[in-house]
């Protein structure tokens, strides 16, 4: 059954909660955000009910992207997610514009990420790179199958780069934490899709050949190979306290 569309825009919230619940056939509780990162949110209650928090910029999406915010709803499919990707890169001006700014930590106890971001600026992008480095907690990070931690992660939509704050300790190698700015800084040159469920790694083959143009590349990974347990359960104790 065809829902209309086109000229009934920008849609209610009740009109919106209408279409979500006739795609998934279940009753929904919507509810519509404003300054928020994440754009698409779900909540599964013990009783059964469930809660969806939809930004504001799906209110005039087409009906296709509200269809496929459905699916996603039901359950995230490949094709789903690319219609959703698709409107929210072109949505990024209007989120960061709703959206107050994270604020910006670069100093640790024992690392500057400034200066680093500075010299790598320099060594490997000709100063291209526009965005912002703080360290911060790398949302979805346990729930990464493969990695148990993700020590950076790139946010195109806050054009910012947050690295996981155990990578302040004291004894971490400092080529280690240089390869993990340089490895968010590629994602910033190469541009990288949002990410709706924080789940999906961008790491194409050609990624993988420019990210050993790091000088110290054996060198970071191999002092991460040896001291991959003692990083992760540092980080372990780093993010229960925070
Ligand atoms: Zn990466």
């Amino acid at each position: 059954m065809p829902v209309p569309g086109g000229a009934n825009l920008p849609y209610s919230a009740a009109k919106l909660k209408q279409i979500l619940e006739e795609r998934v056939s279940a009753p929904l509780e919507v509810v519509i955000v404003k300054n928020a990162w994440t754009v698409l949110r779900q909540t599964r209650f013990k009783d059964g009910r469930r809660r969806v928090r939809v930004h504001e910029i799906f209110l005039d999406a087409p009906i296709d992207v509200l269809l496929a915010i459905g699916d996603w709803v039901r359950k995230p499919t490949k094709a789903a997610n690319l219609v959703l990707d698709t409107y929210v890169l072109g949505c990024h001006d209007r989120i960061r514009a709703l959206t107050p700014p994270t604020p910006i930590r670069t100093r640790g106890k024992n690392i500057d990420l400034a200066p680093i971001f500075l010299k790598l600026q320099k060594q490997y992008f000709e100063k291209t790179i526009d965005c912002n480095i703080t360290f911060g907690d790398a949302p979805g990070a346990s729930r990464r199958g493969r990695r148990a931690i993700q020590y950076g992660v790139y946010d195109s939509v806050k054009k910012l780069i947050r690295i996981h704050p155990v990578l302040d300790e004291p004894w971490i190698s400092r080529a280690f934490v240089e390869f993990i700015v340089f490895h968010e800084m590629l994602h910033a040159a190469l541009g990288v899709e949002i990410d709706l469920d924080g789940r999906r790694a961008h790491h194409p083959p050609r990624f993988r050949a420019l990210e050993r143009a790091f000088d110290r590349y054996e060198e970071a990974r191999k002092w991460e190979d040896v001291n991959f347990n003692k990083i992760l359960r540092a980080a372990r104790e780093v993010t229960q306290i925070r």
